[in-house]
């Protein structure tokens, strides 16, 4: 499955392996005058495109797919850099994002070739006036790999009778989400992500499908559309976010999507996911407009209601093997839960803010746990589907 979600990314060829990425390693920035400079160590020379962005204002330096090994005592910001972070975007390229907190134009972007065939990447930042550094942001408007996003291709067989369910693993590449200590919460949810998948698919009754199941990057449009043309009959986002500064704050919640959100904290942390695409410098990214119409009304109506059941059941069992926050079930205009024809629910397994959630998110055995639990609650949801339909039936005789 996940073979060809990445032959639908890249149609040309199966991505490389990430072990035959090229190197990046021993980071530097420093600043000298109204100049900054970062420059990396790549084991080989490769071809790199900059240019800026405005709003949030930034620069954006695109690479050919690359592992990025940077000491985790580099220093992140100098002068008007705010910080840096790098990670996959696509299936063959790779993002370097520097913030900028003044503006600034881009002096030098060059990789060259040093001893060893290796190569060295230079970025070098001046210091710019605000009518400079817009009308250089004016200049490129680079589109994002997803937009417009080719529709995938589902991989659904005709007279499949196993139950669709697609797992999404929050974040990747380029777009870390809440990272603690060097933990990132796009390694956490993939990891549980995994996890879900094998214990469901041991089962025998249920074909996953992962939005992603590598640390790469994929757009809000672009899950909310596999979900859609996998014909999910789930479609089950997975987070684990640090929203709050209060560290006592913590537990799972499961969020639906609803126009109006239940409360701030909602609000806020939809919002925050909202912004993924923001992140890894997707330039234009609107929500897909609603479809109007009496049949998707239906079954839009219809979908809010297995959504709800669903999600009832999902705190229910979750409750019973792990802790949640006190207000356990609520909603908020989440992107990724907008498909009128796919029940979608989101889990926050916890606050990476808080010590002892962080802990747990890392532990197999909470893992194990939480993973058994949402399981549950998938069968309940499918059985009880099964119970009325069968009733439905009866009553027809
Ligand atoms: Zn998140």
């Amino acid at each position: 499955m996940a073979g060809s979600l990445r032959a639908w990314a890249q149609p040309k060829a199966e991505p490389r392996p990430q072990s035959e990425y090229p190197v990046a390693t021993d980071a530097r920035i420093e600043q000298s005058g109204e100049t900054v400079r970062l420059s990396m160590m790549l084991s080989a020379n490769v071809a790199v495109d900059a240019w800026v962005q405005a709003s949030p204002d930034r620069v954006i330096v695109e690479l050919p797919s690359t592992n990025f090994q940077i000491q985790p005592s580099a220093k992140r910001s100098a002068g008007f850099v705010s910080g840096y972070r790098y990670g996959l975007f696509t299936a063959d390229k790779a993002r370097i994002i520097i913030d900028l907190s003044q503006p600034a134009t881009i002096a030098k972007a060059e990789v060259k070739t040093v001893r060893g065939g290796f190569g060295e990447l230079t970025i070098e930042l001046k210091k710019a006036s605000r009518g400079d550094f817009l009308a250089e942001a004016g200049k490129v408007l680079k589109p994002g790999p997803a937009m417009p996003v080719p529709a995938p291709a589902s991989t659904k067989a005709a007279g499949e009778a196993r139950r669709t369910i697609v797992i999404d693993p929050g974040h990747g590449g380029i777009d870390p989400g809440a990272t603690v200590a060097s933990i990132a919460e796009k390694a956490v949810v993939l990891a549980f992500g995994k996890a879900l998948k094998e214990q469901l698919e041991a089962s025998g009754r249920y074909r996953i499908v992962m939005t992603r199941d590598d640390d790469r990057f994929v757009s809000l449009g672009d899950r909310v559309q596999i979900g859609r043309s996998e014909q999910a009959d789930l479609f089950i986002s997975i987070h684990a976010d640090s929203l709050t500064q209060a560290q006592e704050v913590r537990g799972a919640t499961v969020y639906t999507r609803s126009e109006r959100a239940t409360d701030a904290e909602a609000a806020r942390l939809a919002a925050k996911e909202n912004e993924a695409d923001a992140v890894a410098g997707l330039e234009t990214s609107e929500e897909l407009q609603d479809v109007a119409g009496i049949l998707m009304d239906l079954a839009r109506r219809e979908t809010r209601t297995f959504t709800g059941v669903f999600a009832r059941n999902l705190v229910e069992k979750l409750g019973g093997s792990i802790k949640m926050h006190k207000i356990p079930l609520r909603s908020a205009r989440f992107w990724v839960l907008s498909a009128p024809d796919v029940p979608s629910v989101l889990i926050e397994l916890g606050y990476m803010s808080s010590p002892k959630d962080a802990e747990l998110l890392n532990s197999p055995e909470w893992r194990g746990k939480a993973v058994t639990a949402v399981s549950a609650a998938i069968e309940d949801y499918f059985a009880r589907e099964r119970a009325s339909v069968g009733k439905a039936a009866e009553s027809r005789n």
